[in-house]
């Protein structure tokens, strides 16, 4: 009996839960305490973005352009600051998107069979007498 309460307690929980995050919105934001930074950076991003579109079409004088985006900027620079003190979390996502991009370099293979030049260490597909890059001789490679 007390484990069925308990049970029906715990269901009643999370259903409470669900329909609020439901509500909100925002459910996912306690996954990332730095979430209002990213949406300042993204802010300050546009901003920067209109700035220059309105100096570029002719609204603002060089000096008011230069006064602005320099304070953006350090804004910028201190939100992005912000975020690297409020954690690692995402940056160690974007390490491993930048990790699986030199995934490309596939041709390993080929330059393993490829003929090298010792001298200047250009690589050609076929055996060569005489280096196309340096005209020396390619005789001293394996
Ligand atoms: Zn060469």
């Amino acid at each position: 009996m007390i484990i069925a309460l308990a049970a029906l307690i715990v269901i009643g929980a999370l259903f409470l839960t669900l329909r609020i995050s439901d509500k909100s919105l925002p459910p996912a934001e306690s996954e990332t305490p730095i979430k209002p930074l990213e949406e300042a950076k993204v802010r300050i991003y546009e901003a920067l973005r209109d700035l220059q579109f309105e100096y570029r079409v002719g609204k603002l004088s060089d000096a008011d352009y230069q006064a602005s985006k320099q304070a953006l900027q350090q804004e910028l620079a201190r939100v992005l600051q912000q975020m690297d003190a409020a954690g690692p979390a995402p940056k160690a996502v974007k390490a491993k998107a930048e990790v699986a991009k030199p995934e490309a370099p596939k041709p390993e293979p080929v330059e393993a069979k490829s003929y090298v030049c010792p001298h200047c260490e250009a690589s050609f597909k076929d055996p060569l007498k005489f280096c196309g890059e340096c005209g020396k001789p390619m005789e001293a490679q394996a």
